[in-house]
């Protein structure tokens, strides 16, 4: 569908999962991405992000011992997370306590089945029109005689985003390996909630579309240095931009 759709040709850019979830949320969130504008990070990113590394660990080394755990992270963290520690300016206190509930995460994390396991931290590229690169990195991918299934574990308790993710995550498949996972998994780590779906090639048109249309905008915003509509809501308390925009202070007030 994407080679057949007009496109204004304009900046080169990644689009990632992350980056798609936030449009929709709110475009001039996105394009602020796209202009270098990020959101801070915020402990609940970096324990996100350190439990990812565990499992990640789990998976390719085999079980993390509870004596050793501590040490674990603390060489994770240093491995691949200084810049987040360093921009959070963590207390060892708060560390303590962030790998305490790292820990709790993994006790839940141990009892998912991994039968079938292929790889974890999956990457994915794949070109969708001229200037534009697709890419995402799945937690894990599974393959057995069912098929294809790729799982996202999340460290919160929240999944709404899941379903926009894994639609994202299972277009972008399609388009480098040429057909669509069986299974789209999402689960919370937090509260055993799990989002379970087959996609189908409807809908990863349909996906497809929407991100085509994401490009055209950003890309015209871009080209005359313009703004995208606001979308104001709770995702606005970690949005960059929130000092400066009405919209997201007003749903803010009302909100907190
Ligand atoms: S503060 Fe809210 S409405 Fe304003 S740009 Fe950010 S996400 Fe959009």
């Amino acid at each position: 569908m994407a080679a057949f759709t007009r496109i204004p040709p304009g900046n080169e850019f990644s689009v990632s999962a992350t980056l798609y979830v936030t449009y929709l949320k709110c475009p001039q969130q996105a394009l602020a991405r796209l202009r270098g504008t990020y959101p801070i990070t915020t402990k609940a990113m970096f324990r996100g992000s350190l439990a990812h590394r565990i499992f990640a660990r789990h998976l390719v080394d085999g079980p993390v011992p509870s004596d050793t755990f501590a040490s674990v992270c603390r060489e994770e963290t240093g491995a691949h997370l200084a810049g987040s520690m360093a921009s959070l300016s963590l207390k060892y206190s708060e560390f303590t306590r962030i790998v305490a509930e790292v820990e709790e995460l993994y006790e839940r994390f141990k009892a998912l089945p991994a039968v079938g396991l292929v790889d974890v931290e999956v990457d994915i590229e794949a070109a969708l029109v001229e200037g534009v690169t697709l890419r995402g990195r799945m937690d894990a991918v599974f393959s057995d005689d069912q098929g294809v299934r790729i799982v996202d574990w999340k460290t919160g308790s929240n999944l709404d985003d899941a379903e926009h993710q894994l639609a994202f995550y299972a277009m972008a498949w399609r388009l480098a390996e040429g057909a669509l996972p069986t299974t789209m998994e999402a689960v919370s780590l937090k509260t055993g909630e799990r989002r379970v779906s087959a996609p189908s090639d409807g809908e990863a048109d349909e996906t497809e579309a929407d991100v085509v249309a994401m490009i055209s905008h950003v890309r015209t915003a871009m080209a005359s240095n313009a703004e995208l509509p606001r979308s104001a809501g709770p995702h606005c308390q970690w949005c960059p931009l929130r000092g400066d925009c009405a919209e997201g202070r007003s749903a803010l007030e009302i909100l907190f």
